[in-house]
């Protein structure tokens, strides 16, 4: 098994061994770049490896792995970094950094597109809508697609096309021994079953293979704000709102200060606003016809939902998710918007103090509840709502404060909560894992565990133990 590395220092003679072997990069803490990769997203986690090996390939993953597994090394896996508990970087260990691995080949004919493990979400988009595609993915575009994909991944388009998993169509693996394993629905079916929602657990994954969906590029899209002062009124309007909207409709409501940025007028930046962010996965007319009672309601104090490019549409929340804050994060689902839990929003969405804290509801529904609940490792397809409770500062100063109004937030839905979508789990025990898949899920997935990685080699992620 691996260990913490912290008193157990690289010999030269490894490094020197894989410094020869490798295309990319090796990066040891005497290294003027070492501070720079070791940064996550996430400026709470701090964290320092033994090794940073940046791959070029697949070659150089398998020669990482074999490395680690050979000296008993702790191995942390990074695609994007984006790990709310900071998963992907370790003290002492190897980082097995994906990020240098960028290409991305559209296949217009066949529909479909291959990206590589370090790709982001922006990445992606960038290239599927220059051939007017879309996989569905997430609402941030500095997010890694590899580590949304293997917990599932929700975004805008989702209600019309499902999870990114449901677009997945072939994964190539690298396993805990350094073998380069092909999953899909005819080979090795039950390790596509498994990194279909089932997370790091099994394997590197090292290229993924989508299915691409007609999209855009302009969408009805974007934000409309009201006062938090008129949260209770808003939410119960917009309950029975979206109860009877079609699929292309997707919404994420939003609590938070409005921030400071050029689309917002000065007077506003700083107030408590709730807002309901809209996307609309279909004809831009039919869009504006959809969402025409959400801008009527009440007086909103700002209305960018218009047509727009979805390339600017994901995008939108990008600095609100500025690298280098200190992120906590508490997550549940909920079945329903009923009275109670309204009354939760509006009671802790006024309690707000840090610009850069939020809460985002998530709509689930539409095409990722028609898929049967078996079919992937993701678990939680009838959910109605997810939450995604954000207590945030800019540095250390306050960051206490947030995570404990975070705390409370989720405490007082705890009545409410059904399941938890695995990729907004902090680090909390085995017991919130087996939650987020259910317990019979679990325990195939346990199964799968004991079959490709024994050993529990790939440990950091939400783990799922082989024992
Ligand atoms: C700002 C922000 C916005 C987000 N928005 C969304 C969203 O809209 N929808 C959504 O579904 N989720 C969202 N998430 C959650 C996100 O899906 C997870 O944090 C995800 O793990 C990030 O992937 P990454 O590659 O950036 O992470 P990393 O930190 O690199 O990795 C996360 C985990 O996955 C493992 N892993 C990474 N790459 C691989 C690989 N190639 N093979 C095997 N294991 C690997 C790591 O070891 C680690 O355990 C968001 C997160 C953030 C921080």
């Amino acid at each position: 098994m691996g260990r913490l590395m912290e008193d157990v220092p690289m010999d030269g003679e490894s490094i020197d061994q894989l410094r020869s072997v490798l295309r990319g990069e090796v990066i040891t803490p005497g290294d003027v770049t070492y501070e720079q990769h070791r940064k996550v997203w996430n400026g709470s986690i701090d964290r320092r490896p033994a090794l940073i090996a940046r791959c070029g390939g697949v070659s150089d993953v398998r020669a990482a792995v074999r490395l680690a597994r050979e000296r008993d090394l702790l191995v942390a896996v990074r695609s994007g970094g984006h790990s709310f508990p900071g998963l992907s970087i370790c003290d002492g260990g190897i980082v097995i950094d994906l990020g240098l691995m960028k290409g991305v080949r559209v296949d217009p004919p066949r529909q479909r597109v291959r990206a590589q493990a370090g790709v982001l979400l922006g990445e992606l988009d960038k290239e599927t809508q220059a051939f007017g595609y879309a996989v569905p993915s997430g609402i941030v575009t500095h997010t890694g697609l590899a580590g949304l994909t293997l917990g599932g991944g929700i975004g805008w388009i989702m209600r019309k096309y499902g999870l990114t998993v449901d677009s997945l169509t072939s994964v190539d693996v690298v396993t805990a021994d350094g073998e380069f394993v092909t999953a899909n629905e005819q080979e090795n079916a039950d390790l596509f079953w498994g990194v279909r929602g089932g997370g790091g657990n099994f394997g590197i994954v090292t290229e993924f293979e989508f299915w691409m969906h007609r999209l855009g590029p302009q969408v009805v899209a974007g934000p409309v704000f009201w006062p938090a002062t008129q949260a209770h009124e808003v939410l119960h309007f917009y309950r029975d709102w979206v109860r009877e909207c079609p699929d292309e409709l997707m919404t994420i409501v939003v609590q938070r200060k409005a921030p400071d940025l050029p689309v917002i007028p000065p007077e506003l930046v700083g107030q408590l606003i709730i807002g309901v962010v809209a996307c609309y996965s279909g004809e831009v007319a039919e869009g504006e016809r959809v969402v025409q009672p959400l801008k009527e309601f009440g007086s909103p104090v700002l209305d960018l939902c218009v047509p727009k490019p979805y390339l600017a549409h994901q995008r939108m929340f990008d600095p609100s998710f500025r690298h280098g804050n200190w992120y906590y994060v508490r997550s549940c689902d909920v079945a329903a918007l009923t009275d109670d839990v309204i009354e939760v929003m509006v009671e802790y969405g006024q309690q707000i103090t840090s610009p850069v804290t939020s809460v985002a509801l998530w709509q689930m529904g539409g095409a990722v509840a028609r898929v049967d609940e078996g079919t992937t490792a993701f678990h939680g397809r009838h959910a109605g709502f997810t939450f995604n409770i954000n207590g945030n500062s800019e540095t250390a100063d306050g960051f206490e404060d947030q995570r404990r109004w975070a705390r409370r937030y989720w405490d007082a839905l705890a009545p409410h909560h059904t399941s938890v979508y695995v990729n907004f789990l902090m680090d909390e025990g085995e017991e919130r894992v087996r939650q987020a898949y259910g317990v019979e899920k679990y325990d195939r997935l346990k199964s799968l565990k004991r079959k490709y990685d024994p050993t529990n080699f790939f440990r950091l992620n939400q783990n799922i133990g082989p024992t």
